[in-house]
């Protein structure tokens, strides 16, 4: 099996490796670290290794030596690479995305449609995709979780997440209002069924009456509730919170509620009425939440996204995209959930004004914070190691040993995006 190396400044979780190398065989990352340690594994086959030049036969699998190249073979005729400035790091993880390149996921109706949707997404650096459903009718919302879960059958995306229709009406966004409906463990039950076992969350808003129940049957099943389209009050949101949280300790989870969006499509932080996001970041800082941004400076300003960056440290944020179908699209008008959105210089919009979801791919939201001054480490993570925790993903995320390589080599300057690679494999784009 031909071994690929990539050589850069490589973005791991402890920081950025100067001059180094990741290396994969087939679908597995072999190696991440320093090009003299690499050279070093390289000498250890009796053969020097320069650079540009072939290296022979070097470090056998069969030599059964353990080290951080997990004890892989560098075949023949595998060249190291010239040094280079390219920023290497993880293939992204987007927990929340609607669909790209024309495709509306909640409104596909073949899997052809799911897939290149998902391309789209690939070939611009998300490698990871937690596919978001909208709130439609029961059936149809089954119907589209079907789809789903096909596509992740096939390894197209990795997880789906049920927003809707257990939601505020005042808060609706872009989630169809005719059927937002009552919580129901039923209703539940027919949607998560229909996901077959792919759904790492379902969304609910925490004052309306009867979410508790649902809440406390749908964590028995293995997903975690997500906070969003609310209308709350601190005290709903404190509360439900605190209830899901002790209930995922009570399974031994170390899973915590997310909160979708924050600030986008919830009650607003008013000094004299704060509502729910005082609450919801509190439960963040005290690691009992994680909270989303569509950091593409429409939905929320860059400058408060880096604020709370800076107060509650990257770990428990997520970057998502919350892309529709227009992303990777000119300006025009798209489906989304059944209802008609309209772009206008990348901005979506539902006829009555209410934002309707993101243009963006999820690298252009890390290029954006990371040019707006926050570490590329962190950005990074919150894109990629986060996310992959939240979805219970766990052999992406980063670039280590062991780990499915997912790849992107992007450009020093702008990380104008180079090369992608998606189970050790290029995507073609
Ligand atoms: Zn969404």
């Amino acid at each position: 099996m031909a071994m690929v190396i990539e050589r850069g400044q490589i973005v791991v979780s402890s920081g950025i490796i100067d001059d180094g190398v990741c290396a994969w065989e087939g679908d597995e990352i072999i190696f991440v670290g320093e090009v003299e340690h690499f050279k070093a594994l390289v000498a250890k086959g009796s053969v020097t290794c320069e650079e540009n030049r072939t290296v022979a036969a070097v470090y056998r699998r069969n030599n059964k030596e353990k080290t951080s190249a997990g004890g892989a073979t560098v075949p023949d005729n595998v060249t190291l690479p010239a040094p280079t400035r390219n920023i290497i790091m993880p293939g992204l993880v987007d927990e929340h995305v609607h669909g790209g390149g024309g495709v509306s996921f909640p409104d596909a109706t073949t899997l052809g449609d799911i897939e290149r949707g998902a391309h789209e997404h690939f070939r611009n650096g998300t490698t990871s995709i937690g596919a978001a459903m909208t709130t439609m009718s029961v059936r149809r919302m089954e119907i589209t979780a079907g789809l789903l879960a096909d596509a992740a059958d096939k390894g197209v995306i990795s997880q789906i997440m049920i927003e809707g229709p257990f939601l505020s009406h005042q808060r609706a966004g872009a989630q169809n209002p005719a059927h937002i409906i009552e919580p129901s463990v039923q209703v539940a039950d027919r949607i998560i069924n229909a996901t077959r076992g792919y759904a790492y969350g379902m969304a609910f808003a925490p004052e309306i009456e009867g979410a508790d129940a649902v809440v406390s049957h749908i964590i028995g099943r293995g997903l975690i509730p997500t906070w969003g389209h609310t209308h709350c009050m601190a005290q709903d949101a404190h509360g439900l919170n605190d209830y899901a949280v002790g209930l995922l300790r009570e399974r031994g989870s170390a899973r915590v509620p997310v909160v979708n969006h924050l600030f986008n499509a919830m009650r607003e932080l008013r000094h004299r009425s704060p509502g729910p996001i005082g609450e919801f970041l509190a439960a963040a800082a005290r690691d009992e939440a994680m909270v989303e941004f569509i950091a593409d400076g429409k939905h929320v300003s860059m400058g408060l996204v880096r604020n709370i960056i800076d107060i509650l440290g990257p770990d428990r944020v997520c970057l998502i995209s919350d892309a529709i179908a227009a992303a990777g699209m000119p300006d025009g008008t798209y489906e989304l959930g059944g209802l008609q959105t309209n772009v206008v210089e990348g901005i979506a919009r539902l006829r009555g004004g209410n934002l309707a979801g993101g243009t963006w791919f999820l690298l252009d939201i890390v290029r954006a914070l990371y040019e707006s001054g926050v570490r590329l480490v962190d950005c990074v993570q919150m894109a990629t190691m986060n996310p992959a925790r939240v979805m219970g993903l766990e052999n992406v995320g980063e670039l280590a040993v062991g780990k499915r390589a997912d790849v992107l080599v992007c450009g020093s300057e702008g990380l104008d995006l180079l090369k992608v690679y998606r189970a050790g494999r290029e995507v073609p784009r």
